[in-house]
């Protein structure tokens, strides 16, 4: 196993807490965390150890060095640890002067200390895993909702890169024979089996393609579902919006028309990530500042995943709500139709706007289902039969789904979307009989950006521009 020189870094969170771990990976990793260590000889210890003893300082004269820390070391063994190199943690009190002076003691040893990244780029480069998955390391990290954690951890344990690997070593054996036929020239040679190579190509565009789709998803579970509230003014929105992240964040009030600035929040139900975009109220208005918020309320439906409009039960109209409902039919997005102020009306009442949308034949051309209205009373917090509501139309999207393989990183995205054009380019030259020098290059640029995706074509610059986006430590 290759070793580089020693690095070492905080692999906790800076800050003060518990404990803290210092991570050392490199070639005499372990005699030199030795040298400062007392208690047994690291030296001699196998691999996933763990050893109680002291830290210290250096030894003055005959004077041994004084502590800086108990701690505790564990020792892994090369290929057996994170970077596949020899590795040393050390877990010390959680205080950043101990760290500090640890990492000070570890340097004037010979560790250097490690950039961002650098561990994980040493494992990478060791072949403990692709780059797909190294990305992955610093997805699982930041991972702070239980949808996209799963989504990273699916990636990190292999996810969709070992079956493109494989793939891609399948087409490099017909890159070589469609090449070697370039090399014959104007002979009528052909080596590469044509039917046998467009199976191949459809084969990985098969595999590549439902990746591609599965980004937006995959940049729901990581960034969020886009959610706007609507409604008219007054219709309870801030207060909604208020109930739903527990803290006032919105300006509630009395006079219509008052929330006209959009903020923008974040909640999590069940798991899934929301960003909640509340707007001034959505109607046809003269008012021109009015004007401006409900524009924007549309901009608002266009950039979100999934619309909640709200409309209050009291005074709302079965025309208002046909209405709304056209239009937002006609925006093609979901949305969840929101009776508010239930608090104010009987349930008899309740039915009636349900009967009379219903019964009016919302839908002249009676295709669609009129979509169920949900009651709730937003200034009291009765609001979990929409919050239930929410999380499961997220739910019944097919990504969300444990299992199947999502796209969550733009990097990815650009080079499966240049695989699948070039290869796509490729099987069209193949059915015209076009010669193989064409076809040859669009097979060589799907190899090349396949490659790229996991790893197996590297540039320095690559590496580098990924890497330096983990933490230090990492
Ligand atoms: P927005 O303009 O849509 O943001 O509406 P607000 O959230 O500012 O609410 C307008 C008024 O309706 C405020 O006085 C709220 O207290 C009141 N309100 C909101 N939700 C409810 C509710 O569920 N029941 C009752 N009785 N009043 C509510």
């Amino acid at each position: 196993m290759h070793q580089l020189h020693p690095i070492a870094a905080l692999a906790t969170a800076p800050g003060i807490g518990a404990i803290a771990v210092i991570r050392v990976s490199g070639e005499g990793a372990i005699a030199l965390t030795d040298k400062a260590f007392r208690g047994k000889r690291l030296v001699g210890q196998p691999g996933h150890t763990a050893h109680f003893g002291t830290f210290r300082h250096a030894d003055r004269g005959n004077e041994p060095g004084s502590v800086i820390d108990e701690v505790l070391v564990t020792v892994f063994r090369s290929p057996h640890s994170f970077t596949k190199e020899d590795v040393v943690e050390i877990s010390c009190h959680g205080s950043e002067y101990i760290v500090r002076q640890i990492l000070t003691r570890l340097t004037e040893l010979g560790a250097q200390l490690a950039r961002p990244g650098e561990f994980t780029q040493r494992a990478f480069l060791n072949g403990q895993f692709d780059l797909v998955q190294a990305e992955a390391v610093a997805d699982v990290i930041a991972a702070d909702s239980a949808a996209s954690h799963r989504a990273a951890l699916s990636q990190l344990r292999g996810g969709f890169s070992k079956r493109l690997k494989d793939l891609r070593q399948q087409l490099i054996d017909f890159v070589a024979l469609v090449e070697l036929e370039l090399d014959f020239g104007e002979e009528d040679v052909e080596f590469a089996k044509r039917d046998q190579l467009r199976r191949l190509m459809t084969n990985i565009q098969g595999v590549i393609r439902p990746l591609i789709e599965s980004f937006a998803a995959g940049n729901v579970i990581k960034n969020g579902v886009p959610t706007v509230i609507i409604g008219k003014p007054n219709a309870g929105k801030s207060t909604l919006l208020n109930a739903l992240l527990n803290e006032e964040k919105a300006i509630v009030s009395d006079i219509p028309g008052t929330t006209r600035d959009v903020i923008e929040d974040e909640l999590f139900i069940d798991g899934v990530r929301f960003r909640l975009i509340d707007t001034a109220g959505l109607r046809d208005t003269t008012d021109t500042i009015e004007a401006i918020g409900v524009a924007r309320t549309r901009q608002q439906i266009e950039k979100a995943a999934l619309v909640v409009y709200l409309f209050d039960g009291q005074s709302t109209t079965p025309e208002e709500l046909r209405e709304m409902i056209a239009e937002l039919d006609e925006s093609g997005k979901p949305y969840i139709l929101v009776g508010n102020k239930a608090d104010l009306i009987t349930l008899h009442q309740q039915a009636a706007v349900t009967d009379a949308i219903t019964k009016a034949g919302g839908r002249p051309d009676g295709i669609h289902e009129v979509p169920p209205i949900l009651w709730i009373s937003a200034k009291n917090a009765q609001i979990d039969e929409l919050k239930s509501t929410l999380s499961a139309q997220v739910r019944t999207n097919g990504a969300m789904q444990t299992g199947s393989a999502v796209v969550t990183n733009a990097r990815h995205l650009q080079h499966l979307t240049a695989t699948d054009e070039a290869l796509a380019r490729a099987v069209a030259a193949v059915d015209a009989g076009t010669s193989a020098d064409w076809i040859a290059m669009d097979l060589r640029i799907a190899l090349r950006e396949l490659g790229e995706l996991t790893g197996e074509v590297t540039t320095d610059d690559l590496l580098e521009s990924i890497f330096s986006r983990f933490c230090i430590g990492k």
